[in-house]
């Protein structure tokens, strides 16, 4: 009997304390003093927001192009000036979409204003033609400065070449930009971007020389494996035609036909699946 009286008062003192304890919680529910954080720990699941990189030129002057990526409803994070040396405009943060990219797709994936960064060149542009004219080359040291910015960008987002593209890669049906005087060999060479297998590009274009260059499907099937976005019809198609394009502007800049031959199968063909996509 002693002992039950005793333990109900010490059941009825922990409740008491019980309240008491839910009482001053209640009490306490606005923190007293800054927040405490611990950095001790990190998750393993987690990725990076930026894992797409988008080279454009502006097609127009420096004062011009400033004006329209600060007043407008387009942007860019970076503009690289035609200035010697160029000068590097920073207009949007890192850590905010800039309105750059508009409808386009990359292995499957929309909406890369959401996940990119956009950087402007300053050039005139380029009129797409037939008679082998790239455009105005763009200069070294702009060059050089546009190289030197992808790749601190892509080194500190962790950005795998294959996601290093032109305008055109992503939207090869609205885009032209940055135009096949755009030297992204030489931005392969320098660590930045990817480039095709020379070697095996070679001894592949011998082969469908003899052969035929492969049919819509094929082109369609590779197009899609490294990136770009085309019908699957079977047949040489407009989106199909603009893809085969865009891809030209990029690893054969010296012959634009928006048209397939032995060349453009051989070169898709050597191109390297360097990583996931996006
Ligand atoms: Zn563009």
């Amino acid at each position: 009997m002693h002992t039950l009286v005793s333990a109900t008062s010490t059941s009825c003192k922990r409740f008491s304390i019980f309240l008491l304890a839910l009482l001053l919680s209640g009490c306490a529910s606005q923190v007293s003093g800054p927040l405490r954080f611990d950095d001790s720990m990190k998750s393993r699941g987690q990725s990076g927001r930026i894992d797409i990189i988008v080279l454009h030129y502006t097609a127009s002057t420096k004062p011009s192009a400033l004006m329209t990526l600060t007043n407008r409803d387009v942007s860019a994070h970076y503009v690289v000036t035609d200035d010697k040396p160029p000068i590097v405009y920073r207009l949007v943060n890192e850590d905010k979409s800039a309105w750059h990219a508009g409808e386009s797709s990359w292995y499957g994936k929309t909406f890369l204003n959401q996940r990119s960064i956009g950087i402007e060149i300053v050039h005139p542009g380029w009129t797409k033609n037939s008679n082998g004219d790239k455009g105005m080359p763009y200069s070294d040291t702009q060059i050089a400065a546009v190289i030197e910015l992808t790749r601190d960008i892509a080194k500190r987002n962790n950005i795998s070449p294959e996601n290093i593209v032109g305008h055109s890669d992503i939207a090869p049906m609205r885009k032209i930009d940055p135009g096949p005087s755009f030297p992204w060999k030489k931005f392969a060479q320098a660590g930045v971007g990817r480039w095709f297998d020379e070697a095996a590009a070679a001894k592949y274009e011998a082969n469908f020389i003899r052969t035929g260059y492969p049919d819509a499907g094929w082109f369609q099937k590779q197009l899609k494996r490294v990136g770009y976005q085309v019908p699957e019809s079977n047949y040489f198609d407009a989106g199909t035609l603009a893809a085969i394009g865009a891809f030209q502007m990029h690893y054969r800049p010296d012959r634009v036909t928006s048209r397939p031959d032995p060349q453009t199968a051989a070169r898709l063909m050597a191109l390297p699946t360097t990583g996931s996509g996006l």
